[in-house]
């Protein structure tokens, strides 16, 4: 029987701006992403009754048409005509409502593998259009790397990526819906947006100090004020020296970027304090 194997990062954002919010209810964003080294992995093989079946390990996900990856596979199928069925299993390690884009990840993969699977030969380009009738950080997904997003977030300018470095995520025990996060936002009275040229400069450089510096996201505006344990999580990783902090996303995932190895224990030890699902990753570069 043939197999594919997919793996699925997550993604991070070192600078997450909200410009406006458009007539068609979507949010007018500009956002530099950037994915890590934690990974959901995807095995996907060919059923012969025309079904799409999912499984994963993981007990809090929908395994039916709410999946992102089952809604994946149903799309393909049904604007390439492909007759086959497939099972995919998902083997979840990207922590779920984290601000860390797994579930679009898991979409952008299901769609990779199956082109794959079921030889569609559509381009990236041609997934990557598919992707964002999705969902809008599937592009990205789907194209990997370092990005500058526009539009609701599908339109993509692939940027170099940032110097090497460790990566401390972690994710407080709550879920936040991205939905409401940004529904809560008052996109047209912020005061403060980050500088997205700025960042993209400090990458081109390769200098990680402003890259640190430069971090913002004007999410956090609505999730720490709701979540004050999102706060604390920052303060504690910018005390145990972290060289630069920020929440992922919608959150609530915090990251912390950091140079040196010899750091990392601390920040790890000194953070599962705080909670449970804490990781040290490296940039997927
Ligand atoms: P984003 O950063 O894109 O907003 P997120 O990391 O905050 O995403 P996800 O992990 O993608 O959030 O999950 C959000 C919701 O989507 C979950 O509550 C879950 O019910 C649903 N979902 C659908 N497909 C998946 C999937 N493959 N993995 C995880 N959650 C999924």
């Amino acid at each position: 029987m043939n197999k594919v194997y997919e793996k699925a990062p997550a993604k991070i954002n070192l600078s997450l701006d909200v410009l406006r919010k458009r007539d068609d209810g979507y949010h007018e964003v500009e956002m530099i992403m950037t994915m890590v080294d934690l990974a959901d992995r995807l095995e996907m093989s060919e059923l012969p009754r025309d079904q799409i079946v999912l499984s994963s390990q993981a007990g809090f996900i929908p395994l039916d048409e709410k999946n992102l990856a089952f809604q994946a596979a149903r799309l393909l199928k049904e604007r390439c005509g492909v007759k086959q069925g497939v099972y995919i299993h998902l083997d979840k390690h990207i922590p779920v409502a984290a601000g860390l884009a797994g579930g679009s990840s898991d979409a952008a993969a299901a769609l990779r593998g199956l082109n794959r699977l079921w030889q569609l030969g559509l381009t990236t380009a041609q997934l990557e259009e598919l992707g964002a009738e999705l969902g809008s950080d599937i592009p990205f997904c789907i194209r990997g790397g370092t990005a500058i997003a526009r539009g609701r977030g599908e339109q993509l300018e692939t940027i170099d990526n940032p110097p090497q470095c460790w990566v401390v995520l972690a994710k407080p025990p709550i879920n936040v819906s991205t939905a409401e996060v940004y529904g809560k936002l008052r996109a047209n009275e912020l005061k403060e947006h980050p500088s997205i040229a700025g960042m993209a400069d400090a990458i081109k450089r390769q200098s990680f100090a402003d890259i640190c510096a430069r971090l913002g996201n004007v999410l956090e505006s609505v999730t720490l004020d709701r979540y004050p344990e999102v706060r604390q999580i920052k303060e504690v990783m910018m005390k145990l020296g972290a060289d630069g902090v920020l929440m992922s996303g919608s959150g609530p995932t915090v990251f912390g970027l950091v140079s040196k190895e010899s750091k990392i224990s601390r920040l790890y030890n000194g953070l599962r304090g705080f909670c449970k699902e804490v990781y040290a990753v490296r940039l997927l570069t």
